[in-house]
């Protein structure tokens, strides 16, 4: 029996992690859990799991906590992630929340030796350095969640000593893969929410629409397997069935494959070294017309470039860019830029707000502050007027 923290339990990752708890009750019990402002989803999922500690990241009274719900502790506002990361014993903590409060989050839970299964991206874009300089400090590996690092990190299990030497992270391209710039520069919400294989939240789902969520992969990757960008490609794969790949010196390549489903990569952290069942959908090779791959298209997604651009820059460029990246995303599910500003808007930050080399996680937060005041600044002036 293993005890889980689940940091966003009311969330895409989280709400799929507490699924896969509840098929295997004899492995898993939840001991901690987080919601944001969910709070009706929240309180089932306490009714149901039964943790010692619960917590809503935007505070509530306590008197609206239903009275059969007191049975745990309650912290409410941002204490609540570091109580659940750091203070309740817990074999394991999955660091489901969206956006750079991830990065604090896997930062304490590293430093209270926990075991850490990382679904956030933001941590490792932002705050690499010092997430991988934790994690080593600590000797425990970092669980990728997100599926492309899993499979990744599933290829390497198999490699022995042998260190890659190219790393590559399928994309399926998103709804927009065969549409032309100027249609994409004008896409509606509705189009971009629809992403043609994953179901997500919000924020990454247009992320994946314009390709961004690649670009923060690509940072992820440059940390958790200490490639540097030259040798990290990404491949547009849209069947999605190829989850990523690893080639090595001798031009073998290894990949892993499976349904698009993102509980096999949550469960396969939860459970690793080992595997369990997922009770998803299994590949049906006969039943796949084809597999199919292309180059990434520049000027149809600016924003992949992006991220090597942060890299190239160094320092804190990367958080620069996803701290615009957060701000030009709302700005378009709010109506106030099109689609195809976003990466421009990202672009146009990260050549205004000054770069920190050797960062602090202080300047870290820093600079993801400058990002998003002068984002939003940029957000007032006339080109960015819809
Ligand atoms: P969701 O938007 O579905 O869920 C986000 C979770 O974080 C919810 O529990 C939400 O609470 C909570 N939350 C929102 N804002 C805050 C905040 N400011 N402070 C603390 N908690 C907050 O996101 P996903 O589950 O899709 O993604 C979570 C992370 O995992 C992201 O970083 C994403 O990039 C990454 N990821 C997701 C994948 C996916 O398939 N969904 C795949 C790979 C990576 P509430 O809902 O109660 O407001
Ligand atoms: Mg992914």
């Amino acid at each position: 029996m293993q005890t889980i923290s689940i940091l966003g339990s009311t969330g895409s990752i989280g709400t799929q992690a507490l699924q896969l708890v509840a098929l295997h009750p004899d492995r898993f019990r939840v001991v901690a859990m987080t919601g944001h402002r969910n709070r009706e989803l929240f309180f089932e999922q306490v009714r149901q799991f039964r943790p010692e500690m619960a917590g809503l990241t935007e505070p509530i009274p306590m008197e609206e906590i239903p009275a059969d719900l007191r049975f745990c502790r309650w912290v409410m506002g941002k204490e609540a992630l570091h109580v659940a990361a750091a203070e309740v014993p817990a074999d394991m903590v999955l660091v489901s929340v969206v956006g750079i409060a991830g990065l604090q989050s896997v930062m304490d839970a590293l430093q209270a030796n926990r075991q850490v299964l990382l679904a956030n991206k933001e941590a490792l874009v932002t705050g690499g350095h010092l997430v991988m300089d934790a994690a080593r400090r600590i000797g425990k590996p970092l669980l990728p969640v997100d599926s492309e690092h899993s499979a990744i990190f599933q290829c390497l299990q198999g490699a022995g000593p042998n260190k890659p030497e190219r790393l590559i992270l399928t994309a399926s391209g998103g709804p927009f893969r065969t549409w032309e710039p100027k249609d994409i520069m004008l896409a509606t919400k509705e189009q971009a929410l629809k992403h043609p294989n994953w179901s997500m939240g919000r924020k990454i789902t247009i992320d994946s629409a314009s390709m961004m969520n690649k670009a923060l992969e690509v940072i992820e990757a440059r940390w958790l397997f200490d490639m540097p960008a030259e040798k990290i490609d990404v491949l547009i794969h849209p069947q999605s069935v190829i989850h990523s790949m690893v080639e090595f010196e001798d031009g073998a390549v290894m990949a892993q494959l499976g349904t698009p489903d993102m509980r096999l990569p949550i469960l396969y952290a939860m459970s690793w070294p080992e595997r369990l069942a997922t009770g998803g959908a299994r590949l049906d090779f006969a039943a796949m017309k084809a597999l199919t791959f292309e180059q990434p298209d520049l000027t149809r997604f600016p924003g992949l470039g992006l991220a090597y651009e942060a890299l190239k820059a160094g320092g804190t460029m990367s958080a620069i860019l996803n701290g615009a990246n957060e701000i030009a995303v709302d700005a378009f599910l709010h109506d106030r830029i099109r689609f195809g500003q976003i990466a421009q808007l990202v672009e146009e930050t990260m050549h205004a707000v000054p770069v920190v080399y050797h960062a602090t996680l202080d300047q870290v937060f820093e600079s993801d502050r400058m990002a998003r005041a002068k984002a939003q600044e940029l957000l007032k002036t006339s080109r960015f007027a819809v």
